[in-house]
């Protein structure tokens, strides 16, 4: 592909309303355009990483013995009525009338469409097992669309569906694809875990889900140190302990400096622990902004106003701080400070915002999330369960991460083959209701996740199973005939070779070259100049680390491939 030719519109700005690294380089490296909340055209490079992520999950589901077929997104309303889906799904599902007025949806996920097709297609046994899958585009009109392809409104999911005589049967392909997952996201170079999950309202018996490690995750996920237990902190076991208090610390004066840390200001709280739980303390760009107290602690005024900083103290309406951070709380904060800031740092997710409570040395022993407290923040769960003993194995302790949500494998049992009456006849000739699991792939978030994983300041660095190209061929001066044939030839020879390549033929300052080459990523460049060229060389630079060495000119294909 000639750079030239090619569609990578490139910005050098940070877009303001982009908040996680994902989301801000996949818009500047031109791989992604919002057209709505939560709709987003691929451009060509974003595409290209997207058909990566999909071919690597068709080899994998086609391993895995899955068909794949394509199934509608526009879906009648009267199969989401057997279902019971049409009352129970809310207003993630987007629905509307064609000009019979006759009812439909944009299918938010296709249990209903193809459990229908089997009840039609499968009559005997001898048709079991059977496991049909699509990549196609889904629409879920999310609350709160945000991160870019990370949670959008209409994306790109593989979504399986297995079909089995019976729970042990089904057992075997939910394994099946259990293990699929694994090869999947191993082969997208991802660093994650498969968690145990919460089986919520699909209702089923089992499910995991495929949690890749960011910073930006909205899940909090746990995992042993010495066993192979992890589980999303949903379903995380309980551990029925009893609550034992922390040592009270003594109330000391201290100077208030303008800015203070969290452990500062927690430790000047010097209240018992136990009540530090009942304290939320919100910090904005490590200052804290507010405090948010639980009504049966008494955290005086004059306290608050040493702790904040201020003179002067505003007290807020508490529903709507309740109805914001969900805390059943009184609200106090600095006058002039805009509870619509403090509404918006919640809303926004934690981003530079932390609950200062119960932090690390102050950690409370024994404390159960749930029974003692709700946990609001990924750091109240932090610091209450990191560190714990493993509640399977006993000898590690638990680590407390923030994953994305990369993947979700099911076993359904009979909910919807009940409802929709998908029955076979077994050997017998005895009618028997089918067992299902289903199994889903963000394909946008994929990519979105691994580039939370591989990034630096200069922009993304690509695994070369994502990268939208291999290699980028960067002809220093375009306007040098020798260096512009040198460059061709190398262009030619690798594409001939099998190699992704993008030809940088812009008759641009190598610096744009260069920059627009990290930015978007591509695992090796190869740079031709006048100077290298002169002694039969070229430059060979290693994205991922920036490893530069000159090799010579005839070898450079062959040390790309
Ligand atoms: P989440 O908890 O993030 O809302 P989910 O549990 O609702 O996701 P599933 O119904 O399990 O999602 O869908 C299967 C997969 O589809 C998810 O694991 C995720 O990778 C992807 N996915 C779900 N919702 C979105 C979305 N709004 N944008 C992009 N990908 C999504
Ligand atoms: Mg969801
Ligand atoms: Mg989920
Ligand atoms: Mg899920």
């Amino acid at each position: 592909m000639r750079y030239s030719q090619y569609f990578i519109p490139t910005v050098k700005e940070t877009p303001s309303d982009a908040e996680v690294i994902s989301h801000q380089l996949m818009l500047r490296a031109g791989m992604i355009r919002k057209l709505a909340a939560g709709i987003y055209n691929y451009l060509p490079l974003g595409l290209r990483s997207v058909r990566k992520v999909e071919k690597i999950v068709r080899e994998e589901m086609n391993r895995a013995g899955s068909i794949e077929l394509l199934m509608p997104s526009v879906q009648p309303a009267e199969l989401w009525q057997e279902s019971k889906r049409w009352e129970q799904y809310g207003k993630e599902l987007l629905r509307f009338k064609d000009r019979k007025d006759a009812e439909f949806c944009l299918g938010p996920t296709h249990e209903e469409v193809v459990t229908d097709i089997v009840r039609r297609e499968i009559k005997s046994y001898r048709q079991l097992p059977l496991s049909l899958y699509q990549i196609q585009t889904k629409f879920r009109d999310e609350i709160r669309p945000r991160f870019g392809l990370m949670r959008g409104r209409e994306f790109i999911m593989k979504d399986a569906y297995s079909f089995d005589v019976d729970g042990a049967a089904a057992d075997i392909s939910y394994d099946k694809m259990y293990q699929a997952y694994r090869r999947i996201f191993q082969r997208c170079g991802l660093n994650f875990r498969a968690v145990e999950a919460d089986t919520g309202s699909i209702g089923g018996s089992s499910s995991h889900e495929f949690m890749v490690l960011a910073d930006s995750g909205e899940d909090a996920i746990v995992s042993c140190s010495a066993c192979e237990y992890a589980a999303n902190v949903e379903k995380a076991e309980a551990r029925p302990l009893p609550i034992e208090h922390a040592e009270p610390r003594p109330l000391e004066k201290i100077e208030t400096p303008a800015k203070r840390s969290v452990e500062e200001v927690t430790a000047f709280l010097g209240i018992p622990a136990s009540a530090l739980v009942k304290t939320l303390l919100l910090v904005a760009d490590g200052e804290p902004v507010a405090a948010l107290v639980r009504g049966d602690h008494d955290l005086n005024e004059i306290k608050l106003k040493h702790l904040l900083g201020c003179e002067e103290l505003m007290m807020a309406d508490e529903s709507l701080v309740q109805r914001v951070t969900g805390a059943p709380v009184g609200f106090a904060g600095p006058v002039g400070l805009s509870i619509r800031i403090v509404a918006d740092l919640a809303l926004q997710g934690m981003k530079n915002f932390t609950a200062g409570a119960n932090v690390a040395d102050m950690h409370l022993k024994n404390v159960n999330p749930g029974r003692d407290f709700t946990p609001t923040t990924f750091a109240d769960i932090r610091n209450v369960v990191h560190g714990d003993q493993c509640p399977r194995c006993a000898a590690g302790h638990l680590e407390v991460w923030r994953g994305i949500e990369v993947g979700h494998v099911f076993k359904l049992g009979t909910k919807y083959s009940d409802a929709l009456k998908a029955t076979y006849l077994d050997s017998d000739g005895k009618e028997r209701v089918v067992f299902m699991g289903c199994y889903g792939i963000g394909i946008g978030r994929t990519v979105a996740a691994c580039v939370e994983q591989n990034y630096d300041e200069n922009g993304i660095i690509f695994p070369i199973p994502i990268a939208p190209f291999h290699c980028v061929v960067s002809a220093v001066n375009a306007k040098d005939a020798e260096v512009m044939a040198a460059a061709e030839e190398l262009y030619r020879t690798l594409t001939e070779m099998g190699v992704e390549v993008l030809f940088d033929d812009r008759d641009e300052r190598p610096g744009i070259k260069f920059k627009d080459a990290d930015l978007i990523g591509i695992p090796l460049r190869l740079v031709v100049g006048a100077k290298n060229l002169a002694e039969g060389k070229v430059e060979l630079k290693v994205r991922k680390g920036g490893e530069v060495q000159l090799v010579p000119f005839a070898d450079a294909a062959a040390r790309i491939q």
